[in-house]
């Protein structure tokens, strides 16, 4: 282990963190509640773990590390595991949902907060780590505010705490320079330690593109590559970092500027005469790692790097020699829509908070300049102050369900630091009652018991485990892996390619059978699967290949946790006769039946719900076009435009959910908190 104890690098002695090194290990070592602030970039999440590590930490456990975004776990660990002389999955590494980097050898260990949730279950007292770092508590992402409720909640019992360990549990919340007092005083008056950091003037200005009114999509990408164009073509030497809202919006703005870049003439356009070329980088949560790797290197001499982000760069990545920020003013958003009562992804405008932080980026190594494309009436009117903590915007069943298993029964008065609305936690156990996952009187039944252990939204771990009751979970698997990597079916921007894609998706479509968009997907990675050549046969039908690996993987890995179930005996099985079409459309139902619409006229469906919402199928859908024949059907998720779409559908028959729709009506939810309240 002498190897990789070398010490800190003349990189990591710059960064401000630096200075206070003995200072913050003492801190650790003398609380077991820690607030660490600091402005972004000062080296919390790449140092603090390492000068852990030094202290002896990991001769009593783990040192875990949580971080709201997938991304950033991964990319941190790497970039660790180099500082520390190591090899990734080492020493060093990370694990998250459906990717486990990690092996025996692992001590400091990167992870998504959902998988630190995840682990709790199985060990409440985390009786294998020594620390554990909830890092960017100031995101307030869901996972991480329920982890902060859950550990008050443990160290504050000294001997539900000391239970199963041999030495305390220490806990260190990190957070960019805002709320730092309220979650100290959360953790019982905790010490708060702040990093000093240096930090230099940003001018903002405002821009005339984005009013109050337009808020339209395809504005605000055409705006951005503008600005950015304007930026590289008349100010000084200096990288620059767009803020978007997602890859597609991204993935147009990049093919934009490489289009325009390469049409500009450098001896009278470039004002100063360094700057001779633009390397444009697009950055977001899906992105092979080893493209990300090239965010983080100087670019070569007299070219000026251009990185296209999402809200990633905002605080939990910190690219070195930002001058210049463009700003979209948008974020992509998991938002409950209560006009349709479910989970929607939605572009909505930033908080003033969140423009402060985009902006600060460009002043951390000298000053710089931030060029918002929204006016200042869009800034005054639409902006919100602060963004909403996720826990009072997102659907609460996966998390409720959680509290539950792990015995907190009285989930109302939970210690949150933010208190969702008791509406979200009532339509949350109204949900899991839906699903049987809870009975009447909110306690976890067998099948909740079962549910909580895979990482799925509920409605499908509901089907598949129907599924697997009757013997067909080969049926299920797969489609579940599908629905949990990233899309899989390419959508060409050219119009001609597209025609072609959509003839390709369609034959195999015809090819599965019985057509529905839930078959197609069983199709299409069977076939892959079978394929000799797969990757060829990827591109050859306008497949993602990468995606469809990922789901080769997800797969395998859903049904080791299926098969260690499967062993246990009381798993419920139940017999069945009939064909398999239509025992695969019946398991659906069991986990979908809240997702019913039945079409009321022409191409309108109206959702069975209670909120009675009107919805089109969406176009990408197998199903598109063939409306008149279709009655009833379920879908997986939902799409919020001027129009509602309904997404990934399948045509069932009333018969198949007429026993459960009943369920959707006759609860009373009061009763099923009657255990929290009594
Ligand atoms: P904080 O957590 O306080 O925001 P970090 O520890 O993330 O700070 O970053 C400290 C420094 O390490 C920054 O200068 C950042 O650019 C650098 N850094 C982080 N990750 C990488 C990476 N993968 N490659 C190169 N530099 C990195
Ligand atoms: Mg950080």
């Amino acid at each position: 282990r002498a190897k990789w104890s070398k010490g800190d690098s003349d990189e990591s002695k710059n960064l401000p963190i630096y200075q206070h090194k003995a200072k913050l290990q003492q801190a650790v070592k003398d609380n077991s509640f820690l607030v660490v602030t600091g402005e972004t970039g000062s080296g919390k999440t790449t140092q603090l773990p390492q000068y852990l590590h030094q202290a002896g930490f990991w001769n009593n456990g783990k040192i875990g590390i949580t971080q709201p975004r997938r991304v950033a776990a991964i990319t941190v660990a790497q970039r660790v595991s180099q500082e520390m002389h190591c090899s990734l999955g080492r020493e060093v590494g990370y694990q998250v949902r459906f990717d486990d980097c990690t092996t025996q050898d692992t001590v400091v260990k990167y992870m998504t907060d959902g998988c630190l949730l995840r682990e709790i279950l199985a060990d409440p007292v985390l009786s294998q780590y020594s620390v554990v770092i909830l890092d960017e508590a100031h995101e307030r992402s869901l996972n991480t505010d329920i982890l902060l409720g859950l550990l008050k909640q443990t160290l504050s019992s000294p001997d539900k705490a000391s239970k199963g360990r041999s030495v305390p549990l220490k806990v260190v919340v990190m957070s960019a320079t805002l709320e730092t007092d309220k979650l100290s005083v959360f953790l019982g008056g905790c010490p708060v330690f702040t990093i000093p950091g240096r930090t230099f003037p940003v001018t903002s200005k405002f821009g005339c593109a984005i009013g109050p009114k337009d808020t339209e999509s395809s504005v605000y990408v055409k705006e951005v590559v503008k600005v950015t164009l304007d930026i590289h073509t008349s100010e000084m030497a200096g990288d620059i970092l767009v803020f978007l809202t997602g890859q597609s919006e991204i993935e147009k703005a990049c093919d934009m500027l490489y289009e325009k870049a390469e049409s500009i003439d450098y001896r009278y356009d470039v004002q100063d005469r360094k700057v001779e070329g633009m390397l444009i980088l697009p950055l977001y949560g899906s992105m092979p790692t080893d493209q990300q790797k090239q965010i983080f290197q100087p670019p070569p001499p007299g070219i000026r790097k251009c990185v296209v982000a999402t809200n990633i760069a905002a605080t939990s990545l910190t690219i070195n020699g930002i001058k210049y920020i463009v700003d979209s003013g948008f974020v992509k958003q998991l938002n409950h829509n209560s006009r349709v009562g479910m989970d929607i992804l939605e572009v909505v405008p930033i908080s003033k908070s969140e423009a402060l932080q985009r902006a600060g980026r460009a002043g951390r190594t000298s000053a710089g300049k931030c060029f918002r494309i929204y006016s200042q009436a869009f800034w005054e009117k639409c902006m919100p102050e602060y963004t909403v903590p996720e826990i009072q915007r997102t659907s609460l069943t996966a998390v409720i369900l959680t509290l539950k298993c792990l015995g907190v029964h009285d989930v109302i008065r939970f210690p949150y630091l933010d208190r969702p609305e008791e509406r979200f936690i009532l339509e949350a156990l109204k949900r899991l009652y839906q699903c049987d996952a809870i009975d009447r009187r909110g306690k976890v039944t067998r099948l909740g018991e079962l549910m909580v252990e895979f990482p799925l939204p509920p409605g499908l771990t509901r089907a598949l485990l129907q599924a697997a009751s009757l013997g067909v979970e080969d049926l299920l698997l797969p489609v579940a892996a599908m629905l949990s990597v990233e899309n899989i079916f390419i959508r060409p921007g050219h119009p001609e390619k597209q025609k072609e894609a959509d003839q390709k998706h369609r034959q195999l479509g015809v090819q599965a059978g019985s057509c529905n968009d839930f078959t197609m997907l069983l199709s299409v990675f069977e076939k892959c699967k079978a394929s000799d050549a797969p990757s060829a046969w990827c591109k050859d039908n306008y497949i993602h290949w990468r995606a469809l690996k990922s789901a080769f993987s997800v797969e395998t890995q859903l049904r080791e946790i299926l098969l260690r179930l499967q062993q246990k005996r009381d798993f419920p099985m139940e017999k069945f006769d009939g064909n398999k079409s239509e025992l695969f459309r019946r398991c659906l139902c069991a986990g979908y039946f809240t997702n019913v619409a039945r079409r009321s006229v022409g191409k309108v469906f109206c959702t069975m719900d209670g909120h009675g919402s009107m919805v089109h199928i969406h176009p990408s859908s197998t199903l598109f076009d063939q409306e008149p024949q279709l009655d009833w059907v379920i879908f997986h998720d939902l799409l919020v435009t001027s129009r509602i779409y309904i997404r990934t559908v399948c045509p069932i028959r009333y018969d198949w959910v007429k026993d459960l729709l009943p369920k959707l009506h006759e609860v009373d939810v009061y009763e099923l908190s009657s255990v929290a309240r009594e």
